[in-house]
């Protein structure tokens, strides 16, 4: 019952895209590939360049874990500035290309990483929340018992990574393709620590800037926080698309 409404809340977005003229038909978003609807459904990428998502509920629907203050600044001025990052570095790989001047390659090779996977990371933030939280689904609580032992296992975990970030980073759900398994994992800044080919599934910042305004230094009461309104629901839409 709880995959048949997972899979029916996102089918229709699925079906949404198809009706903007991104996929071809309902038939085709199999067909298509995980990128297109993955990426389409995320919103953060449109006219050949990188977005700043909508926020998918109004600013102030978190309360009370998530103060509407924090979450405008936090989505309006900070993810924006990861997208502006983005983009402007690579409109400067493509200066370099074009001239042939690779002299700041290692400067930009490091700003793409850290622009884009703050951007990537920060659009998963949003949908990683959902007011009142979304309980773990049946196929990824499998998929926990499984790699975990036990759905507590995991989110005890991933609990404990995300507190323990050293400095500025995420606590991350991951699906790790070599294994076809589940793997929580820290990163430290955007782009650290990175286990490569590992999809994330739900992201909870753990930056200064996402929880001191209410929270101050008390992280682990913020980690908490997140875990009662923690989309699992999109955790498990996200492992459905990458397991395709
Ligand atoms: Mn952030």
């Amino acid at each position: 019952m709880t995959q048949r409404r997972v899979s029916r809340r996102y089918a229709m977005q699925a079906a949404g895209v198809a009706a903007a003229g991104t996929l071809a038909s309902g038939a085709a978003v199999q067909a298509k590939g995980a990128e297109d609807i993955e990426g389409a459904m995320l919103g953060g990428f449109a006219g050949g360049k990188y977005v700043l998502p909508d926020l998918p509920y109004p600013a102030n629907a978190l309360e009370p874990q998530y103060d509407e203050r924090t979450l405008r600044i936090h989505h309006d001025k900070h993810h924006a500035g990861y997208v502006a990052g983005a983009n402007a570095t690579m409109q400067a790989l493509a200066n370099a290309r074009s001239s042939g001047d690779y002299a700041w390659i290692k400067k930009l090779s490091r700003d793409l990483a850290f622009n884009a996977s703050g951007h990537v990371l920060h659009t998963l933030f949003w949908r990683s929340m959902t007011p009142g939280g979304a309980k773990v689904p049946d196929e990824l609580a499998q998929a926990m018992k499984t790699s975990f032992g036990s759905v507590k296992a995991g989110i005890d975990q991933f609990a404990a990574a995300a507190k323990a970030v050293e400095g500025s980073g995420w606590g991350i759900l991951a699906y790790e393709p070599v294994s076809r398994g589940l793997v929580v994992l820290q990163a430290e800044k955007h782009q650290n620590l990175t286990f490569w080919g590992a999809t994330p599934l739900l992201v909870c910042d753990v930056w200064e800037h996402a929880y001191y305004l209410k929270y101050q230094n008390r992280r682990a009461d913020w980690v908490n926080a997140f875990l009662e309104i923690a989309d699992w629901e999109f955790a498990a839409m996200r492992l459905m698309v990458a397991q395709m």
